[in-house]
């Protein structure tokens, strides 16, 4: 089974509020294995709503819609899913009491208008709402739909919520035998472009069932898998093996789930890595991530930051090399340098240098980065810690670093 996912209202359309109802939902629906196709938001239009739940209906077997189930005259769920299914709306008394009930509770008055949201399609599975007025339910879909389903949920995140978990999803396992599982495993990946990340696992990124995907944040790529069983083991029994098919092709690139930064910050603490910094970079990303964590926050015994280091048209590259090589002069076991290279244009290079006071070799490493991007910090950030971690992780028993030097663009 696939289901599409429909959210209901104006202000989702006019960027007021945004669709979290849907993200949840998918969420959700992957719990019992069922893959959201596609997400359609609509505004309160009684006919683009029908005509939506309609497309969506010939195309899976769920469809889910989030939102319009109030007693105002903009809440036209019920109204478009007793359209699009050709079955008529029906009033039930039980409804009507329990939101009478409701009201009673609070102290308020119920109004009149508060009575259409007793009515449901004709033999839809009613689901009643403990957590606020408007109850939810599952319509058979129509003649044109035979044997598919459309659910009806209210837009109220916390309602939502409560009403998937404790009634939507349990009626959809128990009565129509949605018993499978969908289980996602996240790898992170470092110090590779996405490009080439993704050409490493292009052909594990055609297959179907697990599905593998690639996001990329902060100068670091995920690896998604997800995969798909009669419960969890099953599930989980399909994505070992690609792990281990991922882990062959990335080697020391594979973080496993852990990122860059917690990574370094647990090998520095493991260590009882003393560290020294140097950056040029008045927003300090190197220095501010490290010092997230209380291991990084440890490890750094030294630290300058100042705007600039050297003169226009100095030789950076030696002034980073011999900068890193005062390590054991600052009674520290690596001293890591970012020098900002003064540049026109938003395109700056950053010389990185890691020396360490048990060898003489200093790991260097230039990089342009494009300072008009907000997000430059964090890619440059990520290169420092990338350089520091194959220093921590060579010194391990897992040293087997191909050494790339590729262009590297910072996305
Ligand atoms: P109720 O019957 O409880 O009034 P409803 O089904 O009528 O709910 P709406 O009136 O459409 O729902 O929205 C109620 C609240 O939920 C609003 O605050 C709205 O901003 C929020 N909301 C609606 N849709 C979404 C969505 N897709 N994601 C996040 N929040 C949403
Ligand atoms: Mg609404």
């Amino acid at each position: 089974m696939e289901a599409e996912i429909v959210a209901i209202g104006t202000e989702l359309l006019l960027g007021v509020t945004v669709d979290t109802n849907s993200a949840y939902l998918a969420q959700q629906l992957g719990t019992i294995g069922v893959p959201v196709r596609r997400v359609t938001l609509v505004r309160d239009d009684l006919a683009e709503i029908v005509t939506t739940l309609q497309d969506a209906l010939g195309r899976v077997d769920l469809v889910i819609c989030s939102g319009g189930l109030g007693p105002t005259g903009d809440d036209l769920t019920r109204e478009a899913i007793a359209q699009a299914t050709g079955r008529p709306l029906e009033f039930h008394q039980t409804l009507l009491d329990d939101i009478a009930a409701r009201f009673a509770a609070f102290k308020r008055t119920m109004s009149d208008s508060n009575r259409q949201q007793a009515y449901v399609p004709q033999g839809a599975h009613i689901i009643r709402n403990p957590r606020g007025t408007a109850p939810a339910f599952v319509a058979e879909g129509g003649a044109a739909a035979e044997g598919r389903l459309i659910a009806a949920l209210p837009g109220v995140p916390q309602e939502l919520s409560y009403l998937t978990e404790n009634a939507l999803l349990p009626y959809l396992r128990d009565e129509h035998g949605l018993n499978e599982v969908l289980v996602v495993r996240e790898l992170r990946v470092s110090g590779l472009t996405e490009a080439d990340a993704g050409e490493r696992i292009a052909d594990i990124m055609l297959g179907e069932n697990p599905v593998v995907g690639i996001t990329a944040k902060r100068g670091q790529h995920t690896i998604r898998i997800a995969a798909k069983g009669e419960g969890r083991e099953a599930a989980e029994a399909l994505i070992e093996p690609l792990v281990e098919l991922i882990r062959q092709r990335f080697g020391a690139y594979l973080l496993g789930e852990e990122t860059v930064e917690q990574r370094v910050a647990r090998l520095l603490a493991e260590r009882g890595v003393k560290l020294a910094l140097v950056e040029t970079d008045l927003n300090a990303p190197v220095y501010r991530t490290l010092t997230e964590t209380s291991a990084g926050k440890q490890a750094l015994v030294h630290a300058t930051i100042q705007p600039a280091l050297a003169p226009e048209n100095h030789d950076y590259p030696t002034l980073a090399r011999s900068l890193a090589a005062e390590a054991a002069a600052l009674k520290s076991d690596a001293r890591l340098v970012l020098l900002i290279e003064p540049g026109e244009g938003s395109f700056k290079t950053v010389h990185l240098a890691l020396g360490t006071a048990d060898s003489p070799q200093i790991r260097y490493l230039a990089r342009g980065f494009d300072w008009g991007l907000p997000q430059a910090s964090d890619f440059v950030a990520t290169a420092a810690l990338e350089l520091l971690r194959r220093w921590l992780e060579a010194s391990g028993p897992d040293a087997a670093f191909e050494e790339s030097e590729q262009p590297n663009r910072p996305a």
